[in-house]
């Protein structure tokens, strides 16, 4: 643990280990193996920057594993950088509230991450994820964003987006699931009953070249988003928005390729 004297020490250190303390661009550079440089203004420029760039030397701080220092390490660069050019930025993300016009349903795989795919920043798109992108009316969690959404925020759009190389999708048959993980995927294990031909035994399935097993899984996503989409649509949640002649409300059914990076629109659009 760090005493007073050491303290200011340290921070002595970390401010002549700096080259150029003064520019942005060697600032602008977050990295997860040291910590968050220091910028030095003039204090009437803004004292509040000043303070935020020391770091949090509290026990807690200190008592934590390298890989969670560094993930708070990482918020505390993207933060200051972000005050820096954007010197109202917070103070309107605390003050004005939300009004995103779509609200997302994905994946909760760790590689589709809507905000970074879709460009779209703070508030503008309101999310919710599962493991493999589930509507299931009877999850709390999930319709309560989806009466958040629908009636509090009125989005305008609501997109299911599945994708490439959903473990989740790929795994829904798997007999030795946890009883947990077997319930939820329950809704992809029933395809099987409409289309056999998409889950292949052992045999069939070590014959086949890796560009078939792929059309095959592309199409247990294709559906599985198609039946999401299609669910929510006739849910009386939606219905009753679109009971509402000026209400502008449409349930998309997208695609994010790992291929390439592309978001593709699976064409069952629904309407009023
Ligand atoms: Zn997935």
């Amino acid at each position: 643990m760090l005493s007073k004297g050491n303290v200011k020490t340290h921070i002595v250190d970390w401010l002549k280990g700096l080259k150029n303390p003064t520019t942005l661009d060697s600032y602008a550079k977050p990295t997860l193996l040291r910590p968050p440089p220091l910028i030095i203004l003039p204090q009437e420029h803004n004292p509040n920057i000043i303070k935020a760039h020391i770091p949090d030397l509290t026990r807690s701080y200190q008592a934590l594993p390298n890989g969670l220092k560094d993930v708070l390490e990482n918020n505390r660069t993207w933060a200051n950088t972000k005050s820096l050019r954007e010197i109202k930025f917070f103070e309107n993300l605390n003050d004005k509230g939300q009004e995103p016009k779509l609200f997302w349903i994905g994946c909760s795989d760790s590689r589709v991450v809507p905000e970074t795919i879709t460009q779209l920043g703070f508030g503008q798109i309101f999310v919710h994820r599962n493991i493999a992108n589930q509507f299931n009316a009877n999850d709390f969690n999930c319709m309560s964003e989806l009466e958040f959404a629908v009636h509090n925020i009125k989005v305008e759009h609501i997109i299911v987006c599945g994708h490439t190389k959903c473990v989740g999708v790929m795994s829904a048959c798997n007999d030795h699931l946890r009883p947990n993980l077997k319930a939820w995927l329950s809704d992809i294990r029933r395809v099987k009953d409409k289309h056999p031909e998409l889950f292949p035994d052992h045999v069939t399935e070590a014959n086949m070249s890796q560009s078939e097993k792929d059309k095959l899984h592309r199409k247990l996503v294709e559906i599985n988003v198609s039946n999401q989409v299609s669910k929510i649509a006739s849910h009386e949640v939606v219905q009753e928005a679109w009971r509402d002649k000026k209400r502008k409300l449409a349930i998309h059914g997208w695609i994010f390729n790992m291929k390439n990076g592309y978001l593709e629109d699976i064409g069952i659009t629904i309407g009023r």
